[in-house]
């Protein structure tokens, strides 16, 4: 079964790299408006990840 919510963190994770890879501006230290963008849906959807993970843990 496909993990949707796996796959979007993925995804959001390669997006944000893809943009920082071929964004002039974007470096560690600063990020475009657009960088900030594609990094705050990839950790908006880490967190959604981890919280899951964390409650099956927890999950009897
Ligand atoms: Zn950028």
């Amino acid at each position: 079964m496909p993990d949707a919510l796996y796959q979007r963190y993925l995804k959001a994770l390669d997006t944000h790299r893809d943009h920082c890879a071929a964004c002039a501006t974007c470096t560690n230290a600063s990020r475009c408006h657009e960088g900030q963008r594609l990094w705050d849906a990839f950790t908006r959807s880490q967190d959604a990840y981890l919280a899951r993970q964390r409650s099956r843990r927890n999950a009897p």
